[in-house]
């Protein structure tokens, strides 16, 4: 259980807040998470991490000298939006470019991605490496499939090194991606994790069985085995990671930083029982384990569970991976030499509101009322559709954005903003609160829908044309065609109706409803699809029967936004929790 919350709803800030507190010597916080305290010596390439919270130490734990200078700390087991990326990276940055570096997950990848375009629309070199150590994930073939889980640490070492050794940012991006393809790791997990103020955990493994391969938001594992002894599991773990050498002359040198991870619920006295075999086991293969780290690296909470992974060391590898660190939870070396951060460096990402405007944002916060209405009913709903393939935060995530979103429409109102600029404020407030793969595509979606009013009350015809313009963003920055089993499934129908209606003459409030029926039945139509995109990739054939949540809440709001018909809409054969909260 996660015992200790004030507000469940306010833990990253909650605890962002105490980080701050307890390290203010090494850390100041940032809109969006929080960067070093000083600046390098010499100004050095911004190496910025991060992902959701729920991970610690990854990613705050890991801002300092020689490591991370910032830290993107997205809601609990949400990715961060793309305005808190910028907002870091702006902050960190200190001439000579950013290297963006977090796990592979969809939601994380979308928001990086956007704002890596817009920090280079502003000037800054920026380049990405998405961490993929976690070898269960994908086969060989398709590493580039795989999640990011505590190799995070490997490659964020090196890339701290290479900055801080005054690399320029060609350099620092290749020895991180060359760290990321020589890190492999496997996880176990014995039981699922609770978040602040749930009732029951994310999910459960039966008792005296562990789930091999089962990922740090609780995705599926590949496997379920019972529980072995403790060298059982140091067997297991070495066995499976060694099935998976990295080739290359390096690779003979059979050098190796071992990283023996616990999840959250496994004490560090379990884990060195654990790495006494481990470190027979690569003893006898001929591999020399170089600087062990056994401890909690990159948690999920209180979940009860160990991985292990491997750096293979090259001679560059190995003298960056030894170089000096100093961040609030990895220490190693003398501390370098620092120099002030001076003032004005904490900057805000540009606003991305529209050119004033006077019409009246009545109309908005009217529709943002009816998408926060409507998803905050269904939020029980959209969760659990969530949990059968992807991570079970859709309804959670759906509802902070839609919330936000009201909230801030109000407040831009009362500042006497117009519907434009109004609406503009609530796509960026989603996408904050939000975090996550729909975050950012619903503020991308807002923010077109906000242009098409900047030129005052529109038609029908503007209207279609800015829901098709939003159509597009979304397909551009998610790679998501029909059939995929995403929100795309409801809203390409919804657009092509819309805009077909519109044309033949409808007017915009009968081509809306029609549309939104559309979208209805394109989500409904999702149940049978296998996903290929997005988190519930890696178990797509579970999710067969089950339609996709954001193709539900997508139909959901544009039916409650035509506010046409009533929602009639069952979705009854969505498996339900038992009373202890596992699927059923
Ligand atoms: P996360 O996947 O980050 O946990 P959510 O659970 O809030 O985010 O949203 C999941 C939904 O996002 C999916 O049901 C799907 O509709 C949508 N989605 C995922 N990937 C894509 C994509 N590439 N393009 C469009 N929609 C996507
Ligand atoms: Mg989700």
């Amino acid at each position: 259980m996660t015992r200790l919350w004030n507000d469940p709803a306010r833990f990253r800030d909650d605890m962002t807040a105490g980080f701050i507190a307890a390290h203010a010597d090494q850390v100041v916080g940032v809109p969006g998470g929080i960067v070093r305290a000083s600046r390098d010596a010499e100004p050095a390439v911004a190496v910025v991490v991060g992902g959701g919270s729920g991970h610690y130490p990854a990613f705050a734990g890991l801002v300092g000298p020689g490591l991370a200078h910032g830290a993107v700390m997205g809601n609990i087991f949400a990715s961060p939006s793309a305005a808190q990326v910028e907002s870091v990276a702006l902050a960190a940055e200190d001439g000579r470019g950013v290297l963006l570096a977090y796990g592979n997950y969809a939601g994380d990848v979308l928001n990086f991605d956007l704002a890596q375009a817009n920090l280079r629309s502003r000037g800054l070199d920026v380049r990405t490496v998405a961490v993929t150590d976690d070898i269960c994930s994908a086969p060989v073939g398709a590493e580039h499939l795989r999640r990011g889980i505590a190799g995070d640490l490997a490659v964020f070492k090196i890339a701290g090194a290479a900055a801080a050794e005054g690399r320029a940012l060609d350099a620092v991006e290749e020895l991180a991606a060359r760290a990321n393809r020589r890190t492999r790791t496997v996880g176990v997990a014995f039981g699922g994790c609770t978040l602040p103020g749930a009732d029951a955990p994310l999910f459960e493994v039966p008792e005296g069985r562990m789930a091999v391969g089962m990922g740090i938001h609780g995705e599926p594992g590949l496997e379920e085995l019972p529980v072995p002894s403790a060298r059982g599991l140091a067997e297991l773990l070495v066995e499976r990671i060694l099935a998976e050498r990295p080739s290359g002359p390096a690779a003979a040198e059979n050098r190796v930083v071992p990283l023996l991870n616990g999840l959250g619920g496994i004490g560090d006295e379990e884990l060195y029982v654990v790495y006494a075999r481990v470190a027979e086991l690569l003893d006898e293969e001929g591999i020399v384990a170089v600087d062990p780290q056994v401890g909690q690296l990159c948690t999920s909470f209180d979940m009860p569970g160990v991985s292990l992974s491997l750096l293979w060391l090259d001679e560059d590898l190995e003298r960056l991976w030894s170089a000096p660190a100093n961040a609030p939870a990895f220490r190693t070396g003398a501390p370098a030499p620092t120099r002030d951060r001076g003032e004005a460096t904490v900057q805000g990402p540009a606003s991305v509101a529209g050119s004033p405007d006077s019409s009246d944002p009545s109309a908005v916060i009217a529709a943002l009322e009816a998408v926060r209405r409507v998803v905050l009913e269904n939020a029980d709903l959209l969760g659990r559709l969530d949990s059968v393939a992807g991570d079970g935060d859709h309804g959670i995530g759906m509802s902070r954005g839609a919330t936000a979103a009201a909230d801030a429409a109000h407040t831009s109102a009362a500042r006497g903003l117009g519907a434009a600029a109004t609406l503009h404020d609530a796509a960026d407030a989603w996408s904050d609160a939000a975090g996550g793969t729909s975050g950012a595509l619903w503020s991308l979606m807002l923010h077109r829908l906000a242009d098409a009013l900047a030129g005052g009350r529109p038609d029908a015809a503007r209207i279609a044309d800015a829901v098709a313009s939003a159509c597009d963003a979304v397909t551009a920055a998610g790679g998501a065609v029909p059939g995929d089993k995403t929100m795309v499934d409801a809203l390409v129908p919804f657009t092509t109706v819309l805009v077909e209606t519109v044309a033949a003459g409808a007017d915009g409030s009968s081509a809306w409803t029609t549309a939104a029926r559309t979208a209805t039945d394109g989500a409904k139509a999702t149940a049978d699809m296998v996903p290929r995109r997005g988190r519930s990739r890696t178990h797509g054939e579970r999710a067969v029967g089950t339609p996709d949540p954001g193709a539900v809440s997508f139909a959901l709001i544009v039916t409650a936004v035509g506010d046409a018909f009533a929602d009639t809409t069952s979705y009854s054969d969505v498996p339900q929790r038992d009373a202890k909260g596992a699927r059923t």
